[in-house]
């Protein structure tokens, strides 16, 4: 089996417009049928916050959330408020025009054109997973929780046997996220995430990306497919939110079909 020491580091890109989006390059050229990446804070005066259950003017927020939508040229947008847990939803339809808001789920996955899939985050990962031959992607919000109750394995499975897809055809990369070096945790922690290493005895730092990666080459996603950020949301330049940081606010993953497609 591959190792996580294969798995590419990639630095998502800013790019150009009103929104704030940072997409993933490689997955730029290879899949130009892709809306994807993750928002960041903007350089306005004004964050570019998309959390739902803050204490920003909803209004404000909304408008946001408008802008994205037309930044990806999109119909739809579907976003879930999140449980850490890993129940997924599947859109089989095209989805009404406009922001939809469901309740209790973490992941998403659809094979509908101009649906954008979203997941908030702001240090835990948001997880894209593409078979570029069905042409079904899946979006996940992964923080400890979430990997240690097999999200990202669930994710995978979804578009297996739902749309008979293979692992071996799968593409996957976790976005910005807090890095291995600025998570530190509790052993509970480290038992969940790594229950085969070793557990230290006292808060020690742990990488959730690498953990996610290496779920996926388990699930058989071949190395070469499967990358991480170069970005930390606590240790980067301020381009993000970080709940660790002290910030209430929300950064969005995204993953969508375009109608291009
Ligand atoms: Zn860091």
């Amino acid at each position: 089996m591959a190792t996580t020491m294969e798995v590419r580091t990639v630095a998502e890109r800013l790019a150009p417009g009103a929104v704030p989006l940072w997409v993933q390059p490689e997955w730029e050229a290879r899949f130009p049928w892709l809306a994807q990446g993750t928002t960041g804070r903007g350089s306005g005066g004004e964050p570019f916050d998309l959390g739902l259950s803050g204490a920003q003017p909803v209004g404000r927020t909304m408008d946001r959330w408008r802008a994205l939508v037309a930044a990806t040229e999109m119909h739809a947008a579907v976003h879930a408020r999140q449980v850490h847990g890993a129940d997924i939803w599947i859109h089989r339809d095209a989805g009404s025009p406009g922001i939809l808001v469901m309740d209790g789920f973490d992941g998403h996955v659809t094979d509908r054109r101009c649906v954008l899939l979203s997941v908030g985050v702001a240090d835990c990962t948001p997880v894209s997973v593409v078979d570029p031959e069905t042409r079904v992607v899946a979006l996940v919000h992964a923080g400890w929780r979430g990997t240690a109750a097999g999200i990202v394995e669930r994710a995978i499975n979804r578009i297996v046997e739902s749309w008979q897809s293979a692992p071996e055809r799968l593409w996957l990369h976790c976005g910005p996220s807090i890095c291995g070096a600025c998570y530190e945790v509790g052993p509970e922690v480290h038992a969940a995430i790594n229950p085969h290493l070793a557990v230290p005895t006292e808060n020690t730092p742990i990488d959730v990306r690498a953990a996610i990666a290496e779920r996926a080459l388990g699930m058989g996603l071949p190395a070469e497919q499967v990358s991480v950020s170069g970005h930390c949301t606590r240790c980067g330049e301020p381009d993000f939110f970080s709940h660790r940081a002290g910030s209430k606010a929300r950064q969005m993953g995204v993953l969508g079909i375009r109608d291009s497609a």
